[in-house]
Order: structure tokens, then C-alpha cells, then sequence
């Protein structure tokens, strides 16, 4: 391989440098009627096979092979996150998760969003995170997850490695992907529309699942954001849920837009990986739903296939080794994918 290499390089260079080799690809006629010119000097004297040269040279690093997501780093920040253990509304753990995205993002464009919400157990406070990548296009593509844990299940060790950690992770790799690519810019930008993550806080019932026990932070976000206008600027907002699961199989949710679940298994289909996606369908009650309802196109992109049966689901068998780097790899892939397809829309 080596070998073939240098071989490669020295015909390349020769064939730019060298005039005797251009001559040798012609008939003997043609190389004694320009016998003259045979004479090797190992000039630069044509510009056109010297670029040709440097461009067959440096093709790789100039259009680099288009790497994937780190899955991996995505998986770490899911174990420290799950590590923190139960994070149900009103215990300590809520806090402590609160805390953890807090100082993660303390040198980011970091918007809480604290409001209380009207639970079957009352009154209890809650918190949305938003960090916000500027575009250099006007609008807004918003990725969105949940992170808390469920009330019900608060004396079970419930850590929801899958169910709020996994694409917690997601969303902080995600992070560091736009944060390096608006450093590398000169404006400190991305290239396409602007990217908002939210950390959505009450997704889970307090009691039990109904449309006003569940999804708090998202009605709440998308009503406020439907007040003061924000919502005009969202071009698509893509949610992730347990998509961490090793056994990966999106389904296709039917609440979603239409033409961003073809956007996504277009992605998909980008690195392959369409067999992870839109296998079979189901409709699901999620934190898309506040923002569908209001004509933001959404997309819910979840597993909600998690173990034999489904038993590892709101059960303490919720563990990081459910999970794996390697599905995170290709959530990372298909949306990072996802908003370049959205970009250019
Ligand atoms: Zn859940």
C-alpha cells in the first residue's frame, strides 16, 4: 500500500516536472520529432500539470473524508449525566442535573427558563435549558431533549441512561461539534441557520400520563416562544428520545412533519444507516406535540422499542450498558446531516 503509493506520488510528480515522461506516453515519431525537447529538466514548465499535481497531492486534505459523529464522547457525558443518579422534580438529583448543565455550558449562550408548573402534586418548580449557536442565516433549527427523571418512579434507582441521559449526551456533543465550527469561523458563526438546544425539564407525568400530566417544559416553552414571536424564526425542530439503546429502531412517529421524516431517512440513508430508521410506525405523545400543534415543523425522532418486550422502559434496568456509543454515533450522524439538508432547503 506504501509502495503503491510512492509509486503513485513519483509517476505524479514526475509527470508534472518532467517532460521526457509526458514524451514517453507518445508514439516514437512524435518523440523524435520533438527530439529536442526530450531533455529532462525538471522545470515547473507547465502550470497546468503542476496544479494537477498539487491538487491530486493535497485532495485529502483539502476535502477530507467526511468524519462521524463521536459517538463515544456523546456516551461519556450520558454515563456522567446517568451517574448523577434519579433527577425527579423537586428531589435532589434535579438539582444536581441542573447544576451539571449549568456549569457545562457557563461559556456558552446559556437561557434558563424557570417557571412552576400546576401538578397533581401541586405547585413545582421547573427549569428549561436553551443554548443558543448564532447562524449566519436568519432562522432557527432547534434540537430538543428531555432530562429530568419520573416522580413515580423516585424510590426505584429509576436513572433513565436512555430515557433523558442518552440524548442529553447527544445534545453536549452536539454542542461541542458547533462550538468548533463557529471557533474555526471568522464572524464566530455557523455557516447556516442558527442552532438552539433545549434541555427540556417535566417531560415525564408527576402521576400519571395525560396532556396536562406530562410534557411541562415543552408547553410551556412553546407557548412563550409562541407569544413573543420566537416561533416564526424555527425552521424545523428535531426532537431525540432513548435513542441511546443499543438495539436501535427509530419508528417513524406519525404526529411528525411529513417532509422532515423524509429529510431524516434521507440523512440516514447518507451513511447507510436507514435500516436503524422508520422500520415500522407509531404515533407517541412527546414534547414535539406543544410545537406541532403550533405549525412548527417537528419531527420526534424515538425508540420507544427499549429491551425484551419493552422492559427496560421506566424500569431500573434504565442502565448505561442498554446504551451504546455506537447508536449515539449514528444519531450524531443523521443530525448533524439534518441540519446541513435543513440548511439548504
Ligand atoms: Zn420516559
Amino acid at each position: 500500500m506504501i509502495f503503491s503509493s510512492f509509486r503513485k506520488f513519483f509517476w505524479l510528480w514526475r509527470r508534472a516536472t518532467c517532460r521526457t515522461v509526458i514524451l514517453s506516453d507518445r508514439s516514437e515519431p512524435e518523440r523524435q520529432s520533438v527530439g529536442s525537447r526530450r531533455i529532462c529538466g525538471c522545470s515547473f514548465g507547465n502550470p497546468t500539470r503542476l496544479l494537477t499535481f498539487f491538487a491530486v497531492l493535497f485532495a485529502p486534505l483539502a476535502a477530507p473524508a467526511q468524519a462521524h459523529f463521536d459517538g463515544a464522547r456523546a456516551y461519556e457525558y450520558a454515563r456522567q449525566f446517568a451517574a448523577i443518579g434519579p433527577r425527579w422534580p423537586t428531589g435532589p438529583g434535579h438539582i444536581k442535573a441542573q447544576e451539571f448543565l449549568r456549569t457545562h455550558f457557563a461559556h456558552d449562550q446559556l437561557e434558563q427558563d424557570t417557571f412552576t408548573a400546576d401538578t397533581p402534586i401541586g405547585p413545582v418548580p421547573l427549569c428549561n435549558f436553551i443554548v443558543r449557536f448564532p447562524g449566519r442565516k436568519a432562522g432557527a433549527v432547534v434540537l430538543g431533549s428531555h432530562y429530568e427523571t419520573n416522580y413515580p418512579l423516585r424510590n426505584i434507582n429509576f436513572v433513565g441512561a436512555n430515557d433523558g441521559a442518552a440524548t442529553t449526551g447527544l445534545l453536549m456533543a452536539i454542542a461541542d461539534r458547533l462550538r468548533a465550527e463557529a471557533a474555526q469561523s471568522r464572524d464566530k458563526k455557523l455557516d447556516g441557520y442558527s442552532v438552539w438546544l433545549v434541555f427540556f425539564d417535566g417531560e415525564e407525568a408527576i402521576q400519571s400520563w395525560s396532556r396536562s400530566d406530562s410534557t411541562y417544559g415543552s408547553r410551556h416553552l412553546a407557548a412563550k416562544w409562541g407569544r413573543d414571536g420566537t416561533l416564526n424564526q424555527i425552521k424545523a425542530f428535531l426532537l431525540a428520545d432513548m435513542i441511546g439503546d443499543k438495539d436501535l429502531d427509530i419508528q417513524r412517529e406519525t404526529n411528525s412533519t411529513a417532509w422532515l421524516v423524509d429529510l431524516v431517512a434521507q440523512a440516514a440513508k447518507k451513511f447507510g444507516d436507514q435500516r436503524y430508521f422508520f422500520q415500522q410506525e407509531m404515533s407517541v405523545e412527546d414534547d414535539h406535540l406543544p410545537f406541532v400543534e403550533r405549525g412548527v415543523p417537528s419531527i420526534d425522532v424515538i425508540d420507544l422499542d427499549y429491551g425484551p418486550n419493552n422492559s427496560y422502559h421506566h424500569t431500573a434496568q434504565d442502565t448505561m450498558d442498554k446504551i451504546s456509543a455506537h447508536s449515539l454515533t449514528i444519531d450524531g450522524d443523521v443530525f448533524m446531516e439534518s441540519i446541513r439538508l435543513i440548511d439548504q432547503r
